[in-house]
């Protein structure tokens, strides 16, 4: 073996300059971490050679003792994080992704056509759970292959629409509801959606991609309780490789099957061979979130959530939902008169990973007036309730200065930041903080 720096510099060089980047940036993107050396070593290891088609114990190749034990490791760990009897509660490790999890659970209980209903993608839902912008323009496999009509936020609190859930329900009859959301920051209550399902015999679904770090600690409800199907992704707050999971009922009234269809589902329908280097590193960082540190870091993510949002507020600044009850922020800029992509795209330059997003009512994408913020990076880089406020305080100072660059577009403050921001080697910190002043 030679190694990357000797066989591939150039490869090595983008990857070291990447990694400079990421560590004097002040990571804010809700759905990134920054996973353990350990996780990073699984991830790299011997096990991406095998091709393992199949479950352990039922593979289409040979020498698989080792691989059949690493995927069954990681099952039982998944199973130990978040508590779930394994007479109960199956799990299948193998999705590539939040995504590809998503696919096959819906794969695996749907037929094509079939109706399904998920929170609205302005309103912060994911487009894993039947996104489309019109019945001609369908922009996900959720609403390609599925019928798809979204519930909403209330307008006036930010907060899931019950009421229009349970209306919109009943007029369109969905085999399936969605719970989970990409860029909401409150909790779900779970206990009413289920009885909405409930009354027009519907699967419940939820997806606690975002936020599985916090339910393995209990800090947040338990969808667990009432979903017949929960999906993760690996790498957001449970801190992994990227990954997803699918969580099923054993022996479910309305599929005694369900374990087989999921496990068909993800291989051979929507995938091929497994990634088993990923699923050792999957193992590696659930064998984390299995110690009794987890809840420690769980609980610190939260409370510098609730710390960022309360020091936003304090500056004037106005958030979805008036606050958070997860690691996710929405900051609505439209009182600023600031779009979030400015925003982001300046974050660029002085130091900060931001991550645009739409608010209620936006369909521009590329532009929207929000951002949303999430604290679980900077909590893994051991950030407290004092620094939180310092990025609080830096963040401010971006907003103050990309309105002074708006109001000044031509103004040579403007052409220097370009200047900074295109300088190849993108290391020019000291120049920028100069220019900030
Ligand atoms: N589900 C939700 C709620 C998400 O936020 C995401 C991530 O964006 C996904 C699914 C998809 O995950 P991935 O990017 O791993 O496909």
């Amino acid at each position: 073996y030679v190694p990357l720096t000797e066989s591939d510099p150039e490869v090595q060089n983008i990857i070291d300059n990447e990694t400079w980047r990421q560590y004097t940036t002040l990571g804010l993107t809700a759905s990134e971490n920054l996973t353990s050396l350990a996780t990073l070593q699984a991830s790299s290891s011997i096990l991406n050679s095998r091709y393992s088609e199949g479950t352990p114990g039922d593979r289409f190749y040979g020498g698989m003792k080792h691989i059949d034990e690493m995927e069954i490791l990681c099952q039982k760990r998944a199973l130990a994080a978040f508590d779930l009897d394994p007479n109960v509660w199956g799990v299948n490790v193998q999705p590539y992704s939040g995504s590809t999890a998503n696919f096959a659970a819906l794969t695996a209980i749907l037929q094509p056509q079939d109706r399904l209903m998920g929170l609205k993608l302005s309103d912060g839902g994911h487009i894993t759970h039947g996104h489309q912008i019109s019945a001609t323009r369908k922009l996900n496999f959720s609403s390609v292959y599925f019928e798809s009509r979204p519930f909403t936020s209330h307008p006036d609190t930010g907060t899931v629409d019950y009421v229009n859930l349970a209306s919109r329900a009943e007029e369109f009859k969905p085999h399936l509801i969605m719970c989970g959301a990409s860029a909401y920051p409150r909790d779900w209550d779970y206990a009413l959606i289920r009885a909405v399902a409930n009354s027009v015999d519907a699967w419940v679904m939820g997806d606690i991609a975002h936020l599985g770090g916090f339910i393995a600690a209990n800090e947040l409800n338990d969808p667990f309780q009432y979903c017949d199907i929960v999906t993760a992704t690996t790498h957001k707050s449970l801190r992994g490789p990227r990954g997803g999971l699918i969580f099923f009922r054993k022996n479910h009234p309305k599929a005694l099957d369900l374990e087989k269809r999921i496990n068909e589902a993800v291989s051979p329908i929507c995938q091929n061979g497994p990634h088993n280097n990923t699923i050792a590193a999957i193992a590696t960082s659930l064998k984390q979130v299995c110690q009794p540190e987890w809840k420690a870091y769980a609980k610190q993510v939260l409370c510098n959530a609730q710390v960022l949002a309360e020091a936003l507020k304090g500056y004037g600044y106005k958030l979805l939902t008036d606050g958070t009850d997860t690691h996710l922020i929405i900051w609505d800029l439209r009182p600023q008169g600031l779009k979030g992509s400015k925003l982001q795209a300046l974050g660029d330059i002085v130091g900060f990973n931001l991550n645009m997003t739409l608010v209620p009512g936006e369909t521009a994408a590329r532009s929207p007036s929000g951002v949303r913020l999430g604290t679980c990076l900077l909590t893994t880089r051991n950030m407290k309730e004092s620094d939180i406020r310092t990025v609080a305080r830096f963040l401010h100072r971006a907003v103050e200065l990309s309105l002074r660059l708006q109001e000044e577009a031509g103004s040579k403050l403007l052409k220097d930041f370009k200047r900074v921001a295109t300088d190849p080697n993108g290391r020019n910190y000291g120049e920028v903080q100069k220019l900030s002043q």
